[in-house]
């Protein structure tokens, strides 16, 4: 059957719409069951490009953030039964074990293998969508029919990189914008130059140690001091009794706890705390509590202007830096996304603070119905599952969209599907 037939499509081929599919193709899916959009082959393009712009090679999940369908086993599992490496096993006893991004990115090729993905890609941008009746019709970005669906998973990823708004004002400027960078762009830092990294989070911890490892100086500049905690969300919001009580929250509850999350966070690591402590007492690390107001060039360096959010100073300061990275994440906006945007514009589905109102089983309430069903992944789905944005967020939004539209193959088949998956076997078309 043509790919545009098919009773299931996913939008998104990356890593929610890889573990998406690879959830339907292990409870008994063929692949001629499935499309899956995407506008690159390859499901891991992304979070290989960012990890390798902030150099990161552990991951921050732990021996359960993998990508395979089933929870067990997990990377500490399988290191252990596949090269009787015995530390990542008692590591993940005590949540102490962090995959290597390298084995996650191992692990995705491979998953993509196993469940023959090429066989359901369409090369295409879905730029539109239309509900008819039991069906969904897709078009692309210039407006040529794509296909026609029973049930789709939008699982569309970030709309794009988060800039502060006085950067976007100076980015295309061509004296200013070689010396700025995301950082989720790669970049090359240089011995004895001034660096300024905006913001809090797991990115700016990677970029001020990538900074002092090269040999600059650093100013670190936040709104809110970071946070360590080990995860992108706390542990509670996890597991079913946490999430539980998320999802009892009246909506400005749900949107407290959005705003918490939103906040930079890091895990403590003793290596990196070792090295940050170092080059506080070196004066090589010097962090302000700022709001960046504005960049100007300054005799062929940039100067920023902050709000001094302690107040002293007058409530300004002025940095003079060689080069500013704004680690700032991604657009939270979901209608930066053209395809939700028509959604919201057509149908009126409802946003609160530029989330959408996903229901609690992942689907969008107008325009889902239990016949034919709208649903979504990664960070789409965050108003039902504040970290939605992971691995483990990724496979919940998977299974409750598979429980919906697939009766699952008997216990049987799954166990041999299972197997296959673990013993790196592809799994029957
Ligand atoms: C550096 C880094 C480290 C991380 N570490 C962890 C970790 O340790 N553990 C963890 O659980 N999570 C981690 N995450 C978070 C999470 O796993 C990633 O954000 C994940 O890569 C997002 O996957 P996605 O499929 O939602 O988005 P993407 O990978 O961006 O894929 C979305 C795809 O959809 C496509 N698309 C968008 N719109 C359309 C359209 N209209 N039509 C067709 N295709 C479309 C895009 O082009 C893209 O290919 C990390 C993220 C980063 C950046």
């Amino acid at each position: 059957m043509h790919p545009s037939t098919r009773a299931i499509a996913i939008v998104g081929n990356g890593v929610a719409g890889l573990i998406a599919f690879a959830t339907l193709r292990f409870l008994g899916a063929p692949t001629a069951q499935i499309a899956v959009y995407g506008d690159h082959a390859d499901p891991l393009a992304h979070l290989r490009a960012y990890a390798a712009a902030v150099q990161q090679v552990d991951m921050r999940s732990e021996s359960g953030g993998h990508l395979l369908p089933t929870d067990f086993p997990g990377f500490a599992t399988l290191l252990l039964l596949r090269r009787g490496a015995v530390w990542p096993w008692l590591a993940a006893l005590f949540d102490a074990y962090h995959p290597a991004l390298s084995d996650v990115l191992a692990q995705g090729d491979r998953l993509r293998q196993q469940t023959a993905l090429e066989e359901s890609l369409v090369l295409a941008r879905v730029g539109r969508l239309e509900r008819r009746e039991g069906h969904f019709v897709l078009w692309d970005e210039a407006g040529h029919w794509l296909g026609e669906h029973r049930h789709v998973l939008l699982a569309l990823g970030h709309p794009g990189l988060a800039w502060p708004a006085a950067v976007l004002a100076v980015r295309d400027d061509p004296a200013l914008g070689a010396r700025i960078h995301h950082a989720y762009q790669p970049k090359a830092y240089r011995a004895g130059e001034t660096v300024a990294v905006i913001g809090a989070g797991l990115g700016a911890a990677h970029e001020w140690l990538n900074a002092l490892a090269a040999g600059a100086h650093v100013y670190a500049v936040w709104r809110q001091p970071p946070l360590h905690r080990p995860l992108n969300a706390p542990r509670c919001l996890f597991n079913a009794a946490g999430l539980d009580d998320y999802r009892r929250l009246p909506p400005e509850g749900r949107l407290a706890v959005l705003r918490q999350l939103g906040l930079g966070s890091y895990p403590w690591r003793l290596g990196w705390e070792r090295q940050l402590w170092r080059a506080r007492r070196q004066g090589r690390l010097r962090e302000y509590a700022g709001e960046l107001q504005a960049v100007r060039a300054h005799k062929g360096r940039l100067a920023l202007a902050l709000t001094d959010v302690a107040g002293e100073n007058g409530g300004q300061k002025t940095l003079i830096v060689d080069r500013l990275v704004a680690a700032t994440g991604f657009i939270g906006e979901v209608c930066a996304h053209p395809l939700i945007a028509q959604l919201v514009t057509d149908y009126a589905l409802p946003l609160v603070a530029g989330h959408l109102l996903v229901a609690d089983d992942m689907t969008l309430p107008p325009l889902s119905r239990p016949d034919s069903v709208l649903a979504v992944s990664g960070m789409l789905a965050r108003w039902a599952y504040p970290a939605a944005d992971s691995f483990a967020g990724m496979k919940v939004a998977a299974r409750a969209f598979a429980r919906q539209v697939l009766a699952p193959a008997p216990l049987r088949q799954r166990l041999a599907n299972w197997w296959r998956l673990v013993t790196d076997r592809p799994l029957r078309a």
